[in-house]
Parts: structure tokens; sequence; C-alpha cells
């Protein structure tokens, strides 16, 4: 038997259905907050991972699908989209498109991990980048878009994290610091975070062995290194966000192990996704554009929420609930039935119903095929029923039974599923 690769799955209907909602919710959000949808290649030059993720990350080091083509190019699916959104920036001269450049994604992401509950190797994210300003007003505003689609989503108890990762000015004064105080404490930690110590010091404080814990909660914090402008920036994102009433944490350890992330970083955390708790990442990467080769500066922020982790809060929340079934269920008997069914059914359809048309010749087994559906109303079609010109409506709820006009039909089924619904 031939199965999907490790790491990879199918989404399957009821649970399809949950990524459609969480997909319009969020586009809807989006639309209202004035983004426009991008949609880029799946795979790109793998360069564009190396410079714009970072060579020393998780990501690039160890988890990138690549391989050459023909003509020798090395090529890498896209384990995640910033690199590839500033890619189509500078390459489409964006910056001469007029005001902030509000972009949003979804789609699949490929990163080759250990698969696990909530980590997979082709997951989804939804994701957006607000590009051209470097104002604290932004950031809110970006914060406020997840909130938006969480809430829109139905999703609660999710937890804001936030945190200033400072610039190029004062970062830099902050990791000789931080190595100086790893120097004393490093060979207490796990074998990552001593390599780490070394190479890149500010990823120890995103160690998630439980060992090394207490350890990096003892190290200096960030926030006590940031320069003027970056402290006050931070200052005026959380103003903005208590403004907007955002309950928020802040976590001097949250940070991202590359140069062009500057400012605010954030994380949306949620209870029910055990270890794999991060439901959303975000932060600014004002020198990013650059760094790919851009000659214009382009401050930009962004956020990617993991779509199969949010669904799985979704699920997990509403638990085993099952998925409707169709308006109407039509069990035709007999030829000339059947072909009258199939002109009703198109009809109905066009009008919004959700019809499902019974191809089997026994009432018995159609009927126990729209119970098991659970088919809102079913409406039998024999001979005497063409004759007279009238259809007899079962309510399948409450087993009442009904002989109605053809025009009675569709007004009788979305009384019935009208998220209102009197029963008549
Ligand atoms: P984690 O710490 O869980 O590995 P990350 O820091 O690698 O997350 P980001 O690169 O910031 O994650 O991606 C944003 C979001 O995408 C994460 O918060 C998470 O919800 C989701 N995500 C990341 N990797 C995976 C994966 N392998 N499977 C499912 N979702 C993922
Ligand atoms: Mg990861």
């Amino acid at each position: 038997m031939i199965k999907a690769i490790r790491g990879t799955r199918d989404i399957l209907p009821p649970s399809s259905a949950v990524w459609n909602g969480v997909e319009a919710s969020a586009r809807e959000v989006f639309r209202t907050f004035n983004y426009q949808e991008i949609r880029t290649p799946l795979f790109e030059e793998t360069v564009l991972f190396a410079r714009g993720v970072g060579a020393e990350t998780d990501i690039v080091s160890k988890e990138m699908y690549s391989w050459e083509d023909r003509d020798g190019t090395s090529i890498t699916l896209r384990p995640e989209n910033t690199a590839s959104v500033i890619r189509s920036y500078i390459e489409h001269r964006m910056d001469q498109w007029v005001g902030v450049k509000k972009l949003y994604y979804m789609g699949p992401m490929f990163r080759r991990e250990r698969p696990q509950k909530g980590r997979y190797r082709q997951f989804f994210q939804i994701g957006a980048e607000c590009i051209g300003s470097e104002s604290p007003l932004i950031d809110a505003e970006v914060i406020e878009l997840v909130v938006e689609i969480l809430e829109r989503c139905g999703v609660e108890g999710a937890k804001l994290l936030v945190n200033s990762v400072g610039c190029p000015r004062c970062r830099p004064s902050f990791i000789e610091t931080l190595k100086a105080s790893l120097q004393a404490v490093k060979g207490n930690m796990c074998e990552d975070c001593q390599r780490r110590a070394d190479t890149n010091a500010l990823r120890v404080l995103d160690c998630k062995v439980e060992a090394d814990q207490p350890v990096i909660d003892a190290l200096p914090s960030i926030l006590d290194h940031l320069c003027g402008e970056c402290s006050t920036h931070f200052a005026t994102v959380k103003e903005l966000l208590e403004a907007r009433g955002i309950a928020y944490e802040v976590k001097p350890r949250l940070v991202r192990g590359l140069d062009y992330y500057t400012k605010t970083t954030f994380e949306f955390v949620h209870g029910a996704l055990g270890a794999q708790s991060a439901v959303c990442g975000g932060g600014r990467y004002d020198g990013l554009a650059e760094s790919l080769g851009s000659r214009v500066a382009a401050p930009g922020i962004g956020f990617s929420i993991g779509e199969d982790r949010l669904v799985m809060t979704i699920e997990e929340a509403r638990g085993g609930e099952t998925a409707a079934g169709p308006d109407l269920f039509i069990a035709p008997m007999g030829d000339a039935a059947q072909k009258h069914a199939a002109v009703l059914a198109r009809d109905l359809r066009r009008e919004g119903l959700v019809v499902e048309v019974s191809s089997d010749r026994k009432l018995k087994r159609a009927l126990e095929t729209a119970n098991k559906t659970a088919a809102r109303w079913t409406l039998i079609l024999g001979d005497d029923e063409l004759a007279a010109g009238t259809y007899s409506l079962k309510a399948m709820a409450s087993g009442e039974q009904r002989s109605v006009k053809r025009e009675e039909i569709a007004p009788a089924v979305k009384r019935l599923t009208a998220p209102v619904a009197v029963q008549s």
C-alpha cells in the first residue's frame, strides 16, 4: 500500500471544513485591515532562504528540502514565506507603490523536522507582511490583526508574548554581555547551548531543554540593554496594545537569532497545544530587504500563524461535534422521478441549498442513508407525487411529514436551516 510520506498528511472531511472556515475568517479580517493577497512560488533558489532566514538557523542548517535542478541551480521548497515576499517586493519594485505595503498569504511550508503532534514536514501558515514603515503604530496594528483573526476563528485563551530584540546599534553590546555571562555557566548547559554560547549566543535564550531553563532565567535581559530609540519604540508598542485592551506578557527571552530582526518580536501560545505551544510567531525585520539586495530601505513587520495548530485548538475546543449533513435529501422512486429529481436538485442548488439526490432504487435504503448522513429534510418523489405536482417533505428531526408545492420547498428548507431556525 502506498501511504502519505512521513510528516505529511491528508486533510479530510469533516476537518477540511474547519480549515476552510479558518481561511475564510482570516481572509475576511485581512480585507478589513486593507491587506491584499500575495502568492509566491512554492520553491525558490536556495540562496534566498540561506540569506533571508539565516544559515545558522535550524531551518537552514538542517530542515530544508533542497535539490539541484538540471541546470545546477540549488532549489528549495519554501520553509517559510517572509523571504519570498521580500524577494518579490524587491523584484517588483514595490517600494514605488503608494503607501505602506500590506500583503498576506496562506499555504504550505516545508521543513524536515521530527514529525509529532502539531509538527509536520508539510504544514500550513497564514501570514502577513507590512512593509514600508518603522512606526510602532504598525507593530500594534499587526498584533491586533492576529488577535482579530484568532477571535474570528473562535480561538479562546491564546496568550500574547512580546519582546524587543533591539537593533544593530544596541544588540551587539548586549550579545557581548551575554557571551561573557555564558562563559561561566555554559558548562552546565546542553550541548547545543555550549556551541551557541560562542557561535550565536542569542539563540541560547531560545533553548527548550528543561534543565537549561534556570540557567537561562538568570542570564542578563536584553531589555536592560536597549538603546533610547528601541526602548521608546517598545514602550509605545506596549502603550498602543494597552489602549486597544490587548493583554500581553513581556518575555525578555523571546528572541530571533538573526541580524535583520529588529525591535518588536512576538508570539502567541496556546495551552491546548502541549509541547508545540506556539500558534503564531512574528516580528520586525527592518534590515531584511537590504540583506537580500534591496538598495532602498524597506522596514517591515510580519507574522505567521501555524494553521495546523490553529485548527487543532479549534477542533479540541469543539470536541467531537459532527459535520452538518445536507439540507435536503431527495429520494426519487423510478425513472421518471429520477429525471425530475435531477432538475429539481439543480434548481434548489441554484437557490443555495445543499442537495443530495439518492441513486438508490429502494426507498427504505435511501431513507436509511438520509438518516445516517444527517440530512435535515427528505423529499420523497414517486409517480403519485409527479402526477399530483406535489412533494412529500419530511423533517428528519421531528419526523413531521407534509405535502408541499414546488415553490414551497426552498422556503421550508431554508427556514429550518437558517441560523436562527424556528421550526414551523
Ligand atoms: P516552533 O518553535 O514550534 O518550532 P518556529 O519558531 O519554528 O516554531 P516559526 O518559524 O515562527 O515557528 O513559524 C510560525 C508558526 O508556524 C509557528 O508558531 C507554528 O505555529 C507554525 N509551525 C512552525 N513549524 C511547524 C511545523 N513543523 N509544523 C506545524 N506548524 C509549524
Ligand atoms: Mg521550529
